[in-house]
């Protein structure tokens, strides 16, 4: 991922559209890409047109910054959805979107996915009243994640919660706000799913 350079964030200027990486950053004037939406460098390069590989490739790149996925992990989560019945990008998107980490960060128990990551590794987030540390853990329907029971967990979650002032959910997942917990009401739906991606690209890259 591209190192944050300066007092301005340009992580996702290469992209040209907000990832909404950096958290509370990304709705501040240090985001870059609100002053300009072309790459930087002084280069026409990065402004030219793509080939169709370039596009496709940018396509897959946007997808795992947005979730924070690696690419040997991207691999396994694709021949996944391959084997899955349907259609194969939104069999993708779904997996991405179960996952622990990106459900702790749309409940606003933390301010990023990445950090929402860091909760989960170091064991403040339960699910079904038991500690889960994996952040790639796949939410089924009828899951209940909240914080741990210490107060540690509690005060973290409650911090990033009130500094957050609540997201916009899609349907598939509900907050308590009352009691700090959120649950999975249903699977999501491709419409559910906020990435600004094609799919479809990502799918005709990988299955070459
Ligand atoms: Fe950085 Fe967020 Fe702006 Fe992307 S949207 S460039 S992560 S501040």
């Amino acid at each position: 991922m591209a190192r944050y350079i300066g007092p301005q964030c340009r992580l996702c200027r290469r992209e040209g559209e907000k990832l909404f990486l950096k958290g509370m950053r990304c709705d501040t004037v240090k985001c870059a890409i609100t002053k300009r939406k072309y790459p930087p460098g002084q280069f026409t390069w990065g402004r030219g047109k793509l080939s169709k590989y370039g596009i496709q490739f940018r396509e897959k790149q946007k997808l795992k910054r947005f979730y924070g996925i690696l690419e040997r992990q991207f691999r396994n989560y694709f021949e996944k959805a391959e084997r899955q019945k349907g259609n194969t990008g939104e069999n993708l998107l779904n997996m991405f979107e179960r996952r622990l980490d990106n459900a702790v960060y749309l409940l606003s128990f933390a301010i990023s996915r990445k950090s929402a990551r860091q909760l989960i590794l170091h064991g403040h987030i339960m699910v079904n009243n038991k500690k889960v540390d994996v952040a790639s853990y796949l939410l089924k329907v009828g899951d209940v994640i909240k914080p741990g029971n210490n107060e540690v967990s509690q005060n973290m979650v409650k911090t990033n919660s009130e500094v957050v002032k609540g997201r916009n959910l899609p349907a598939w997942i509900q907050l308590r706000s009352d009691v700090l917990e959120g649950v999975v009401t249903q699977l999501p739906t491709r419409e559910d799913i906020s990435v600004p991606i094609q799919e479809q690209l990502i799918v005709e890259l990988c299955s070459k």
